[in-house]
């Protein structure tokens, strides 16, 4: 039997319930031929960041939140980049959200498959993605060796603003490099793409994700509000969106709530 037909009954009551399910799900989309067995690992990674921070979203994870909700509703042409993880955990947040912000969704993988890269773009179909982009990537990203640097020219590569989710620095580092604006939601603040994204929010991709479209049904109700009493709508530039914002300061700033946090649970032990 391999690991893959192995399915637990998880009980509702169990007090880890949401987790097991988000693990059973990526184990599914392993078999399913959506996610790898690298990507289990990367969860895992990523799990553990979400216990210290509490899985909960941070200040420091909500300021970042509205910057990259301005930049996505700004940009000239924003695309979501999705990987195996990310369609497994969330695809219906990443079709809200590119719905709400008119932008192209681009599966982009590390580990490239055209098998993989339509067995995803179905996956998001089925929850109501339309033109998903991917299978036609024949351009390339700069310093990214063949297959993993491969982008398609209607998405990523003439993307201003681009977000990636769970995503490898070196990627990260080179469409920052290219000049893209790049959003990243990654649960390690110490991670090299936190680090080298323009706007990082540390937090679970669900949570992330659900809270950018909040942000952005914000905005935009609010850009409405303003227009029908006649004040004049000014649209700002990525530029001018990023002015007063410090995205290593929103690191340090996750760094020092997840020290408190522990410096808090050390004292209640
Ligand atoms: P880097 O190359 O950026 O230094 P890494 O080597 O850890 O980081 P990967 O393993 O390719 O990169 O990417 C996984 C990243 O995604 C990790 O930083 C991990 O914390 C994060 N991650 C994993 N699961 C989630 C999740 N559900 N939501 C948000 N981030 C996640």
């Amino acid at each position: 039997m391999s690991v893959h037909e192995i399915h637990w009954e998880i009980p509702k009551s169990h007090p880890r319930y949401e987790s097991l399910k988000r693990r059973e799900r990526l184990v599914e989309c392993v078999s399913a031929g959506i996610a790898t067995l690298q990507g289990l690992i990367a969860h895992g990674r990523g799990e553990a960041f979400d216990y210290l921070i509490g899985e909960r979203t941070l200040n420091a994870a909500q300021r970042a939140t509205e910057v990259a909700a301005e930049l996505l509703l700004s940009a000239r042409k924003p695309v979501i980049s999705v990987n195996g993880n990310v369609a497994a955990l969330a695809p219906r947040a990443v079709v809200e959200l590119a719905s709400l912000t008119n932008a192209r969704i681009e599966v982009n993988l590390f580990h490239r498959t055209e098998e993989r890269v339509r067995r995803i773009k179905e996956l998001l179909e089925r929850n109501g993605a339309r033109g998903v982009l991917g299978e036609h990537a024949t351009e390339r990203i700069e310093g990214l060796e063949h297959p993993r640097g491969l982008v398609e020219r209607e998405g990523i590569f003439t993307a201003d603003v681009v977000l990636v989710a769970i995503e490898d620095g070196d990627r990260t580092e080179a469409l920052v490099k290219m000049g893209k604006k790049v959003i990243a939601i990654d649960l390690n603040p110490l991670s090299r793409t936190a680090r080298t994204a323009t706007v990082t929010i540390v937090d679970d991709v669900e949570r992330a994700l659900k809270n950018l479209a909040s942000e952005v049904s914000r905005i935009k109700a609010q850009a409405q509000k303003a227009e029908t009493e006649k004040r004049e709508k000014h649209v700002s530039s990525l530029d001018e969106i990023l002015s007063g914002y410090d995205n290593k300061e929103v690191l340090r700033e996750v760094l020092r709530e997840i020290t408190r946090r522990l410096h808090r649970l050390a004292s209640d032990l």
